[in-house]
């Protein structure tokens, strides 16, 4: 049975408990009440609304028991990699390896937000002298020395070169602090010159085959690290296997990302799909649950669809958001405002794109990694965000920009320009901190206005 869907508070979720309980849910493992996290200090839980399926329990609870699922494996005697800023590619080889775990330090971007400040990560880094004019990935940095949040890894791996300033120096401090890190070099994505061979990547961009080969001399390098730590080769077919399941998680997202963004009513919530899309490149320490955890979300979404069911109302603003939220608050807003999301680039487009299954396994990560949306010029961002928001039959685009990132302070305006120019869009930007109770007011009254202007734009 589907029930209409809704947006709960986390204590209203304690009765939907109640009644899917009553109603035989069965839960996984690590299920149970949403307000039972706040006892461990996700305080931010308290001001967000969450969806009121068993698949959205199923999700918040899968990302919100990730810190006990890292010290099991470790109990378990799992080989922990902690896989740093190539969102997406270093797991992918990992898990191709027997008892192997890998997570994103990365992750800690969103304790800030959640604990509301309370866990001290943003002051630590503060003192290590990574202040706020660095982007909110600092937190990392406050969470290795606290080791509060996740175990310290047995292999740090970070791609650095065509990454942004604030991780490569973030990381370089964390190495300084006694961290040995692996690092491997991610080139600038370059257009071939005239007569210099040329591949189309996932996702529609197109490299030199020089820098393929580049990048896979380094995940080579990186592969054969990993190999000595687990104390095992790891074989083109393994590694095929990897790349096929990594392939069903970035399916079954691409299927529910497309119902999401095209559905005449939204069948998920913004702030579920963000989550979700987040499993794609981390799997929440857990590959085989995180696949589970997708299909239930859209054999949701499916049957929302299929019934007509959806939140909001059928003639909401369709919106496009580029880059993460530090406040995981300002997706609520969105929904509160009167818009829906259909579509979205959190900076990791090639963690959704599929990775070549016809090729030599290495090849095929390499093309993966070079594809990664912020190695490349903001022009091709931009553009690839123009096809998106065409494709999901977007009517506005919001350029949330991050506190303190580097990129941010040029590229937003390159992708405004882009969207104005080729498709006619209304675009707004704005800035979303840790914590942003403070702009909430000013931040309704821009996407209200947005909201307005795409309404206003339709007679
Ligand atoms: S500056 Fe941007 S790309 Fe770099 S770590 Fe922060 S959010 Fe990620």
């Amino acid at each position: 049975m589907i029930d209409t869907p809704l947006l709960l508070s986390i204590h209203d979720w304690d009765a939907r408990y109640d009644d899917l309980m009553a109603r035989d849910l069965v839960e996984a493992g690590y299920g149970g009440r949403l307000s039972r996290h706040l006892d461990g200090g996700d305080y931010r839980l308290n001001q967000l609304l969450f969806d009121n399926s068993a698949a959205s329990l199923r999700l918040w609870n899968f990302l919100l028991t990730e810190e006990a699922r890292l010290a099991a494996a470790r109990a378990d005697g799992h080989t922990l990699v902690g896989a740093m800023k190539d969102l997406g590619t270093i797991p992918v080889m990992a898990y191709a390896l027997p008892n192997v775990t890998a997570f994103y330090p990365d992750g800690a971007w969103w304790i800030p937000c959640v604990m509301e400040l309370s866990a001290g990560l943003l002051s630590i880094a503060d003192r290590m002298g990574i202040d706020e004019s660095f982007c909110p990935v600092r937190a990392m940095l406050g969470a290795f020395v606290s080791e509060a949040h996740f175990p310290i890894p047995d292999l740090l791996i970070c791609s650095v070169g065509a990454t942004c300033d604030d991780f490569s120096a973030i990381a370089q401090r964390l190495q300084g602090l006694g961290y040995p890190i692996l690092w491997w070099e991610a080139v600038h994505r370059r257009q071939a010159d005239k007569g210099e061979d040329s591949v189309i990547l996932p996702g529609g961009f197109a490299a030199p085959v020089a820098q393929v080969d580049f990048i896979q001399t380094e995940l080579v390098r990186i592969k054969q690290a990993l190999e000595r730590q687990v104390g095992h080769l790891l074989s083109d077919e393994d590694l095929l296997k990897g790349i096929s399941v990594a392939n069903g998680v970035r399916c079954i997202l691409q299927k529910l990302r497309f119902i999401s963004f095209t559905a005449p009513m939204a069948p998920l919530p913004a702030l579920e799909l963000l989550i979700a899309e987040m499993l794609a490149i981390h799997y929440c320490s857990d590959q085989a649950e995180s696949l589970v955890v997708l299909q239930d979300l859209y054999d949701l979404a499916k049957s929302r669809v299929d019934l007509g069911l959806g939140h909001g109302h059928i003639d909401d603003a369709r919106i496009f958001w580029v880059n993460p939220v530090a406040d995981l608050t300002a997706m609520n807003l969105l929904e509160t405002c009167g818009g829906r999301i259909c579509g979205t680039e959190y900076l990791f487009s090639h963690a959704l794109d599929l990775i070549p299954e016809d090729l030599p396994p290495m090849e095929a990560l390499a093309r993966t990694a070079l594809a990664d949306p912020m190695i490349g010029s903001a022009r091709q961002r931009a553009e690839r965000i123009t096809f998106d928001m065409q494709l999901f039959g977007a009517e506005g685009l919001i350029i949330s920009k991050i506190p303190g990132a580097s990129h941010c302070a040029l590229e937003s305006e390159v992708i405004r320009e882009n969207i104005e120019e080729s498709l006619g869009l209304p675009v707004i930007e704005i800035e979303v901190p840790p914590v942003c109770d403070a702009l909430r007011s000013s931040l309704k009254t821009r996407i209200e206005a947005l909201v307005e202007t795409i309404k206003s734009r339709r007679k």
